[in-house]
């Protein structure tokens, strides 16, 4: 039986240019800064986003981490959505390993907050209160379906913090799903953040590894931090190759991974039983509701006929489209969710 795996895009396995990439990686030590490869990637990734410096990463979370390790000091708060991967998902890292405190501003269903909720948020200068350090946002955004922030929505956040000397990280794990749905270079998308995250090991299909991308200064700091939560890799030019690959040849793909997702919501709209409106879908991601009974148990069902997705809490489910699946696999998965649901009502 065909399997079509809709989990998640970090699914995706490395493509031949990759491994032959990686074979062929000329490497040295990178914690004493001679790799090549690494030296390369991190070069090429700060010209991506526009900003002076890079640093490799084992993972998102590892970025985001060293990111609120860089920008603030224990006893800080940090400002982030309430939807936001960091504060959902990154198992309590910025206070457990970073020792700041975590004020959440409401996510509005595209990712966005709203600029004067963060501002009053911003804490003032008052002895009772932990100094606000850092304020984070996310682009595209994981809960809120996959939707992008523009170049206006990050300014607007971007000004406010400025405004009073705080800086912002931006969480571009898939910042550039919204680069390519904008048709906007990631570097526009990343101005103003004095720092930006983004994974190679989502939709760019890279076995692993994220980047860190800010100033120089800010790089420098952010590499013994690193080092400190264990990061520091050696001949790691052997997955840096893959990165090279994913920024020179996997960016403008993911334009068929939209197509794919947007026919999935549409296919799946009009099923009975399923709420979702195709017109919130942006990027590759596809998240809809079941209206009756339990998600998880229509997720047991669709792995039973082959198809898999996501739970995404209540009676939600998330698909997730990327260069593992062909216009074929959409059409299989709708036909899955049609007779499952039929059995599902039953
Ligand atoms: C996946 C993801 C991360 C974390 O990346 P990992 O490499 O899985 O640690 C961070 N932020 C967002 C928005 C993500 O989707």
């Amino acid at each position: 039986m065909p399997v079509v795996d809709l989990r998640s895009d970090t699914v995706t396995h490395p493509t031949l240019a990759m491994r032959q990439a990686m074979a062929a990686a000329e490497v040295g030590d990178d914690v004493w800064g001679d790799d090549p490869t690494t030296n390369r990637l991190e070069a090429t990734a700060a010209e991506v986003l526009g900003k002076e410096a890079a640093l490799f990463t084992a993972s998102g979370t590892m970025s985001n981490l060293v990111s609120v390790l860089t920008h603030c000091r224990r006893g800080n708060e940090i400002i982030m959505g309430n939807e936001s991967h960091m504060f959902l998902n990154e198992v309590g890292s910025a206070s457990a390993l970073a020792g700041v405190q975590v004020r959440t501003v409401a996510n509005d269903r595209r990712g966005m907050m709203d600029p004067d909720e963060v501002e009053a948020a911003i804490r003032g200068d008052n002895i009772h209160h932990p100094p606000t350090g850092l304020i984070c946002i996310e682009n595209t955004h994981n809960r809120c379906g996959g939707a992008v922030l523009t170049v206006e929505d990050t300014a607007a956040i971007c000004d406010v913090a400025h405004r009073h000397n705080i800086p912002v990280h931006l969480d571009g794990a898939r910042i550039f799903n919204a680069a390519v749905y904008l048709e906007t270079p990631a570097e526009e998308l990343a101005k103003g953040a004095d720092s930006v995250s983004f994974c190679l090991s989502k939709g760019l299909s890279c076995p692993i590894g994220s980047l860190l991308c800010g100033t120089g200064e800010y790089i420098q700091g952010a590499r013994k931090w690193r080092k400190m939560v264990g990061g520091g890799m050696r001949q790691v030019g052997v997955i840096a190759a893959a990165g090279i690959v994913a920024l020179e040849s996997m960016i403008d793909r993911l334009a068929e991974d939209h197509v794919n997702a947007r026919k999935l919501a549409e296919g799946l709209a009009s099923i009975p039983g399923i709420d979702i409106d195709p017109a919130q879908v942006q990027t590759n991601i596809v998240i809809f509701e079941v209206a009756h009974g339990s998600a998880l148990g229509l997720l047991r069902l669709l792995e039973a006929h082959g198809l898999r997705g996501s739970y995404n809490g209540g009676r939600r489910i998330r698909f997730v489209t990327h260069c593992g699946i062909a216009a074929e696999d959409i059409a299989l998965a709708l036909d899955v969710m049609a007779t499952a649901m039929k059995e599902f009502a039953s």
